[in-house]
């Protein structure tokens, strides 16, 4: 059996314009040969009706305080319902369907609710559905854990079913179908001259997407990896070609001129961190010692630069009182820089290339824009910034290493 996953996210489920669009680019895959096991975001985005967040107000609206495990019960009815109009609108269609959760589907997780790992599928009910000769279209984001509580998989949770499935059903390629027309040298959004990657390898779009860029979920990537089977990232709205996502290093590809020199290939940004700095004129141990605490809080520390008598690093920012409380019990002495964002520029070619870091840094400043921080690891370089300055900083970045020429 051939078989292809084709995920649709929130816009291309939204409206029954793009459903009709989803149901031809299914319909497509059937006439080549494929079996095809769809699987479907909730509907639209926050503050329309359907959508999760939307869900998720209704039950506070009664308590502020709600239990985790109903929590997910609740988060988990948009993809449910999602299901179970895009099997509708197939059998409207005269293609036999049936709409799956993720339970039925055989996502197994653990108990971890609101961002659940996944332990093992168990494919049977997905394989007869298949061999029925009917399309499932699986619920995304939702697993069920060994004692029967439903979870859910955590932020680009749909992605991440998307991917399981791929692997568990041994499937020849991922379709991921969005809103944008693939993976972008920085969010549209804020970069309206962005252009779109066409093949890009595993671990530099693990690298964008873990940096920020929201297109897809890294955890969906790990997988897709993990089982070296292709991701493509396309357009709901056109036919445009699309990123496709594989194993192959950009390098052994044949490249077009205006590709030949591209050191960085996206520009990407998180907003919400908080900078910490601390004396630590006692040493070692002291440092050492921090650490621990934070840890222990569960509390995960990003760029982080340790020198003699002090240490600095960032944190995501509802974490900020958290980490001053552990602090504060500890008498540490802190100074705290709240509403930065991180912005990094990614490339695999920028290994061993000098001079990246001074360009980042040159383009940073030339907009008057301040650096709080660095990291630099082989393939992402980021910078610590004001989160008022994102948006002309990624501008900044887009330019200087003229990534609207990508193509
Ligand atoms: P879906 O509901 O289809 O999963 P998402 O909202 O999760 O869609 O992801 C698509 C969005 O990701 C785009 O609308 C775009 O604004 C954003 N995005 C951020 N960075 C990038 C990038 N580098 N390339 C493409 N899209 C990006
Ligand atoms: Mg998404």
């Amino acid at each position: 059996m051939r078989i292809v996953i084709q995920k649709f996210g929130g816009t291309s489920v939204a409206s029954p314009e793009n459903r009709e669009r989803a149901v031809q680019k299914i319909i497509h895959s059937i006439m080549n040969g494929f079996k095809t096991v769809v699987v479907v975001s909730a509907m639209g985005r926050r503050g329309e009706p359907y959508a999760t967040d939307t869900l998720l107000e209704l039950l506070q609206q009664v308590h502020m305080d709600v239990h985790p495990r109903e929590k997910d019960m609740v988060l988990s009815l948009g993809e449910t319902l999602s299901s179970a109009i895009m099997a509708n609108t197939l059998r409207s269609k005269g293609y036999d369907s049936v709409a799956v959760t993720g339970w039925q589907a055989g996502i197994i997780t653990d108990r971890n609710y609101g961002n659940a790992n996944i332990l093992e599928v168990k494919t049977e009910y997905l394989t007869d559905v298949l061999k029925q000769g009917k399309i499932p279209i699986v619920a995304g984001f939702q697993g069920i854990t060994e004692t029967g509580e439903i979870t859910t998989l955590g932020r680009g949770g749909s992605d991440t079913t998307a991917a399981i499935l791929g692997e568990a059903l041994n499937a020849e390629s991922i379709e991921i179908y969005t809103d944008v027309d693939g993976i972008m040298t920085a969010d549209p959004r804020i970069v309206s001259n962005a252009s779109p990657i066409r093949q890009i390898s595993y671990s530099e779009i693990f690298q964008i997407a873990d940096q920020g860029a929201k297109v897809i979920h890294p955890r969906a990537v790990e997988i897709a990896s993990r089982s070296d089977i292709p991701l493509l990232i396309k357009n709901i709205m056109n036919d445009s070609p699309g990123t496709i996502v594989t194993a192959r290093s950009i390098k052994k590809q044949p490249v077009r001129s205006s590709n030949t020199d591209r050191i960085i290939t996206s520009i990407t940004y998180v907003t919400g961190r908080t900078q910490i700095t601390i004396d630590t004129s006692q040493g070692i141990e002291e440092q050492n010692d921090i650490l621990l605490r934070l840890a222990d809080n569960h509390i995960s520390i990003d760029i982080i630069n340790i020198f003699p008598d002090k240490m600095i690093f960032t944190i995501e920012g509802n974490l900020t009182d958290k980490a001053l409380a552990v602090m504060k019990e500890n008498n540490y002495k802190c100074k705290v820089i709240e509403k930065c964002s991180k912005i990094s520029a990614v490339g695999e070619r920028m290994r061993g290339v000098p001079g990246v870091m001074s360009r980042i840094i040159n383009a940073l400043t030339a907009g008057k824009i301040e650096v709080l921080q660095t990291s630099d690891s082989h393939m992402t370089i980021s910078c610590l910034i004001k989160e008022e300055d994102t948006i002309p900083a990624v501008l900044a970045l887009h330019e200087e290493f003229k990534l609207y020429m990508h193509e």
